[in-house]
């Protein structure tokens, strides 16, 4: 990650461990509330379903990109981020701070996709 100067990685780290920590907080938020069905009728329980299952949703979704985000903090400390893990070609600043987490060039993650 030699096209990326100390105070760009200090940047980027820092986004990151921002990142990891709002969504820390954030997880262990939803995962405190009880669910109660008490008192409630039919349509009050299949609200509580419905809005159980979302937030399992958004908390799986949290967790994936909890793993990217300690990814790639353990890659700033191998000094391996920023660098396409498809092709090996640098990842311009400009990139990885719209996405911090981002492994792969824009040419690599568009071809991927295309694949998809
Ligand atoms: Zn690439």
């Amino acid at each position: 990650m030699e096209h990326l100067t100390k105070e760009q990685i200090e940047e980027l780290k820092n986004i990151l461990l921002k990142w990891k920590e709002e969504l820390l907080k954030d997880t262990q938020e939803s995962v405190g509330e009880p669910l109660s069905y008490e008192g409630g009728d039919e349509i009050d329980r299949a609200d509580a379903e419905a809005e159980r299952f979302l937030t399992l949703r958004t908390l799986d979704r949290e967790r994936k990109l909890l793993k990217k985000i300690e990814y790639s903090l353990t890659k700033i400390e191998y000094g391996t981020y920023g660098i396409c893990e498809i092709c090996s070609k640098e990842i311009p600043y400009e990139r990885l701070k719209a996405r911090p987490v981002a492994n792969l060039c824009i040419d690599c993650k568009e071809a991927q996709e295309e694949n998809e």
